[in-house]
């Protein structure tokens, strides 16, 4: 038998046999990481350290899928927040602006209750949340 065959049979062996060896597998990992601890610690650092700015922005990323910010001005992480709009375009006037829209949610019982609005219609939405839309028509005199 030549080594280029052997060397698919034994391939083929493992690939049929994978159940049976998974535990001596993961064994032997769990062995590989013990004793080269120091090793992957310092190659994690330094994998970190040269992919900072890469993992950092999307940790960002990740964190500003996720959060709110509650009327008492601690910002919470939730997992069912709304998507960011694919089209980029405001909820209530359709503009699609330059700047990013912004979340908006008028119950800090239900955060995950909301939408993306432009700034302008934020001002907006929090001026009716507050009720001024009542005093507004009032000062205006409209009844
Ligand atoms: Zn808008």
């Amino acid at each position: 038998m030549d080594k280029e065959h052997l060397r698919k049979w034994k391939r083929s062996w493992c690939r049929k046999n994978r159940e049976r060896l998974l535990p001596q597998r993961r064994q032997h990992a769990a062995l590989y990481r013990m004793e080269h601890r120091e090793e992957l610690r310092t190659y994690a650092r330094e994998y970190y350290r040269a992919n900072n700015e890469k993992l950092k922005k999307r940790q960002n990323k990740r964190w500003r899928e996720r959060c709110v910010q509650l009327k008492m001005g601690s910002t919470i992480s939730i997992d069912n927040k709304p998507l960011y709009p694919t089209d980029e375009r405001c909820k209530l006037c359709a503009r699609k602006l330059k700047v990013r829209l912004i979340y908006h949610h008028w119950d800090d019982e239900h955060p995950e209750q909301g939408m993306w609005i432009c700034y302008t219609c934020h001002h907006f939405a929090e001026g009716m949340d507050a009720g001024m839309e009542m005093k507004y028509k009032r000062l205006k005199g409209v009844k």
